[in-house]
């Protein structure tokens, strides 16, 4: 397994988020205690009955959180 620290190169671009950017994502409104930064990476995903755990990293300075989301 190959862990990859870089970026995407689509994911970043500095561009204001459009509408048509926000719908359909579930992690909006999502942003770093720390810096207030809107940006993360999804280290890892795991689904559990009812509910999906996502585990983010802040891109800005690395702090972690983990979302939880409905499943369905
Ligand atoms: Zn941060």
């Amino acid at each position: 397994m190959t862990e990859n620290l870089n970026p995407p190169v689509a994911g970043d671009r500095q561009e204001p988020l459009r509408l048509s950017d926000l719908q359909g994502r579930d992690d909006l409104g999502l942003v770093c205690r720390k810096c207030g930064c809107r940006h993360f990476y999804t280290r890892y995903t795991r689904a559990k009955p009812g509910c999906i755990l996502r585990l983010k990293e802040c891109r800005n300075c690395g702090h972690r959180m983990t979302t939880r989301e409905r499943a369905g």
